[in-house]
């Protein structure tokens, strides 16, 4: 996990961003902001990355690609990561805009290294939107990007990433979707965002009416999971209503749900 946040900000909890890590090469599920850090202190905890082969965004909130820009520019082991090559970043119709946003809002800063230094093909973007299906394939993994609800934005995706030994699906942020169950269907691990039901009476009234209209909530997480069947439920990009704690969160889903759930931290591995 190299980033459980939401734009709820705290030190705890990083921009939002998962990790999957096959035999040396990392990639990256959203780059919220700090992913470039967690993952140095991954590597500092003694997580080995060669590569990073390609990054994958789910929708283009802030909260989930802030980190590109620095994903890019950050030097040294960063760019060691893809071979000194261009950042490739699959995601929903307008990602190939925002990295071309990102090259040219750092134009200047381009030019005033390579007058030092001299240029990088590291600092090279390449944004391909994608529709829903397979949109990458090597030699670890296949990953399938599948629609999500998540209002307003027109496509918002989640992803199931299929390895030689395991299935991972990512929810990124989704309102309760059939669409879970149907690629999970008793994967091995369901990353899933959510909510605390029992905190949103206690929340704001501006998040009373907006949460249930873009996220899910920890009872309608526990009815997807009862069908998606996952050996382990993980929880990220808690949100933390009424000013619940994890175990709070764990319990809500427990109370409605019987396999096994853990509420993730910053840098866990499953
Ligand atoms: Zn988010
Ligand atoms: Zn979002």
């Amino acid at each position: 996990m190299l980033g459980t946040g939401t734009p709820i900000i705290d030190a705890a909890h990083s921009g939002n961003s998962v990790g999957v890590l096959v035999r040396g090469s990392l990639y990256i599920f959203d780059a919220g902001p700090g992913v470039e850090r967690r993952m140095l202190e991954a590597v500092a905890k003694g997580v080995k990355i060669d590569t990073i082969p390609a990054v994958f965004i789910t929708h283009l909130h802030s909260d989930h690609t802030l980190g590109l820009p620095a994903l890019v520019y950050y030097h040294g082991r960063n760019a060691a990561f893809r071979g000194g090559g261009p950042l490739t970043v699959y995601g929903p119709p307008g990602i190939a805009a925002m990295m071309t946003h990102i090259d040219a809002a750092w134009a200047d800063d381009r030019g005033a290294r390579a007058g030092v230094r001299g240029g990088s093909p590291s600092w090279q973007v390449r944004g391909a939107d994608v529709a829903a299906g397979i949109v990458y394939r090597d030699s670890n993994v296949v990953v399938k990007a599948f629609e999500v609800p998540h209002q307003p934005w027109p496509h918002a995706f989640g992803y199931r990433v299929e390895t030689a030994d395991r299935v991972i699906v990512i929810s990124g942020d989704t309102k309760p979707s059939e669409a879970i169950a149907r690629e999970c269907a008793g994967c091995d691990v369901l990353v899933h965002e959510v909510y605390s039901a029992v905190g949103l009476p206690k929340a704001p009234p501006e998040m009373q009416r907006y949460h249930p209209t873009a996220h899910t909530s920890t009872y309608e997480l526990a009815e997807i999971a009862t069908k998606a069947k996952p050996k382990l439920l993980v929880l990220y990009h808690q949100l933390y209503l009424g000013g619940v704690s994890d175990d709070d969160l764990v319990r809500e889903v427990q109370s409605r749900y019987n396999g096994r759930v853990v509420s993730a931290h910053d840098l866990d591995v499953y």
